[in-house]
């Protein structure tokens, strides 16, 4: 059983320009079908076809061989954090309430993608380099959906 997943107090509605999270419905974009899977609580990216090379973030053709003959995979949704840093001021428009937080790099286990990330579930006093970290997807309160990683306790 899923937990329910968490939801975004609304905030200011940003400037299209300053929008943090990206257009997800397939009249605006390719990659729609990483939203859609991200809602089923499945976390994806696109492999090469032809030279097997994983992606990331998702890509509608190969950059190393420019195919778009792509396949979508699913990806771990643990991690270990590699790196992070803590926004102590000036959070970007509409981030201002969640100061401090904490974003990073984390490491898929298993596969060898390094991914950004807000980073949430411990203050960042207490974040280790090394931290187990979890996939959380989150809406948003506009429908849009997106991802972050929350600490193992
Ligand atoms: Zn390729």
């Amino acid at each position: 059983m899923e937990a329910p997943r968490p939801k975004v107090p609304p905030g200011p509605k940003p400037p299209f320009l300053l929008d943090f999270f990206p257009l997800e419905t397939p009249d605006q974009t390719r990659l729609s079908a990483f939203y859609d899977a991200l809602r089923k609580g499945k976390f994806q990216t696109t492999r090469c076809r032809n030279d097997r090379q994983l992606h990331w973030p998702p890509r509608v053709a190969c950059p190393k061989c420019h195919t778009e003959s792509l396949e979508w995979v699913d990806l771990p949704t643990r991690g270990k954090i590699y790196a992070f840093s803590a926004l102590l001021a000036g959070a970007p428009l509409g981030m201002e309430a969640d100061v401090p937080f904490v974003v990073g790099l984390v490491d898929l286990d298993g596969v060898p993608l390094r991914l950004f990330g807000r980073i949430v579930g411990k203050s960042w006093e207490a974040c280790r380099i090394g931290d187990a970290v979890r996939l959380e997807p989150f809406e948003i309160d506009d429908g849009r959906i997106f991802y972050r990683f929350r600490t193992e306790p």
